[in-house]
């Protein structure tokens, strides 16, 4: 098929990087050519809801805050649903999809990051269910029977969330993580601490400490297993990771290494091309979060404007919506050097800062139960030494 005239401005994804940046370019500019392509539905929903949607029963639909169709009218955008990107041609500045080409002016990748894979012994592994979509989402709650006994392999934060979620909607669960503490990449220990032992007076199993290593099918569902340790379940879930596909980018010899790589612009090693969202390494790793993605649309939006923008990222806090255990927690950079100290651990809740070694100025936070309607007085002890950047 010859390539469509210019498509404008192209955007390959429709989550929530492509579409917070589809509106800033709107509210730029009305006129633009904008073209998505996506490979899924294009329906618009809030991922984050996936994790506490069970619990507050609210059907899969019901998470589809606007229809791919309504979405594009809009915002006056060309909608390619069910349509994957396959390939760059960077010199002639084509997109390949598998449903023909398209000609850009500009070229965003905003594609998300995907599940790590499981790797563990048996013939049920192929069987988990990652939830990173709404589709994945649908296709969990289609399994989850009204006892369905659930295995979550993987305690970060989808996967607390979802054990959580999942025993509040009155499912037996169990938790895997090879890590001794949930969260142990996000939180310091003695926040973890809060969270398993809200975990574990919500009923939830915790099998920590031990790498899972086998799901294995059954008569009735799978023994997941873990050394000495076994659960049988109706449902597995994979909460291990993410990690950003290399088909894409490296069609186009786009440098990778956690994430695509980018410059402050969010530009790519290829000419026209930019990327935006889970996809994109930060600091050296990926930050899979909401804020990055909204300070960088914005940012984004002025450069593919004319305007060449670097994007500033400020303390960029991150809700757990654990509710047994609220918890609120701004990291420090993983070069900054220094220490956590416990401020406040009480009935109220937990407050503990990262300070600095050299000076003892505050690097982060976490933030657990009652405390964290303290969240605007510790931006502010943050940003006494990093000023919070629009
Ligand atoms: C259960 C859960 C709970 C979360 N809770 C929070 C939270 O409380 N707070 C927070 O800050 N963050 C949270 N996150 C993370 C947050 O939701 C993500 O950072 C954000 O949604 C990522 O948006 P994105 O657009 O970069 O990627 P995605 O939403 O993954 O979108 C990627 C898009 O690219 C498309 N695509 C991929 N490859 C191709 C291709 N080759 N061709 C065409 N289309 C393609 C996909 O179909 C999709 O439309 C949560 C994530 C999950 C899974």
């Amino acid at each position: 098929m010859p390539p469509e005239s210019d498509a404008g401005i192209v955007v390959v994804g429709c989550g929530h990087a492509a579409l917070s940046l589809v509106r800033e370019l709107r509210r730029r500019d009305a006129r633009r050519a904008l073209t998505i392509v996506t490979a899924d539905s294009g329906d618009v929903y809030s991922k984050p809801a996936l994790s506490t949607a069970h619990a507050d029963q609210r059907p899969v639909q019901a998470l589809v805050s606007q229809n791919a169709a309504a979405m594009a009218e809009a915002l006056d955008v060309r909608l390619l649903v069910h349509t994957r990107a396959l390939s760059i041609d960077v010199p002639s500045r084509l997109l390949h999809t598998d449903r023909g080409m398209l000609r850009y002016e500009a070229l965003v990748l905003a594609t998300g990051a995907s599940p790590r894979p499981l790797q563990v012994s048996g013939d049920g592994g192929a069987d988990a269910i990652a939830v990173n979509s709404l589709d994945d989402y649908r296709r969990l709650r289609a399994r989850l029977g009204l006892d369905a006994r659930v295995a979550v392999i993987g305690a970060g934060l989808v996967g607390c969330e979802l054990a959580l979620d999942l025993r509040t909607g009155g499912h037996a669960v169990a938790l895997f993580d090879s890590a001794s503490r949930p969260l142990h990449r996000l939180l310091p220990d003695f926040a973890s601490q809060r969270i398993a032992g809200a975990l574990a007076r919500a009923g939830v199993a915790l099998h920590l400490g031990q790498a899972p290593d086998r799901v294995v099918r059954g008569p009735g569902g799978y023994r997941v297993g873990a050394g000495a340790i076994e659960e049988e379940v109706d449902v597995v879930i994979s909460a291990i990771g993410l990690h950003v596909e290399a088909g894409l980018p490296g069609s186009a010899d786009i440098a990778t290494a956690a994430g695509i790589v980018t410059d402050d612009c969010l530009r790519t090693s290829a000419p026209h091309v930019f990327a935006l969202g889970d996809c994109v390494q930060i600091d050296g790793r990926l930050q899979p979060f909401l804020l990055p993605i909204m300070h960088g649309a914005r940012a984004l939006a002025a450069t593919l404007c004319g305007t060449p923008t670097a994007v500033h990222y400020p303390p960029m806090p991150v809700t757990i919506k654990t509710p047994a255990c609220p918890t609120l927690m701004c990291a420090p950079a993983p070069a900054d050097a220094g220490r956590w100290v416990v401020e406040a651990d009480d009935s109220d809740g937990l407050r503990g800062v990262f300070l600095a070694d050299a000076s003892d100025d505050v690097l982060g936070f976490v933030l657990q139960g009652g405390r964290i309607r303290e969240r605007a007085a510790m931006l502010t002890r943050l940003t006494q030494r990093s000023p919070v950047v629009a």
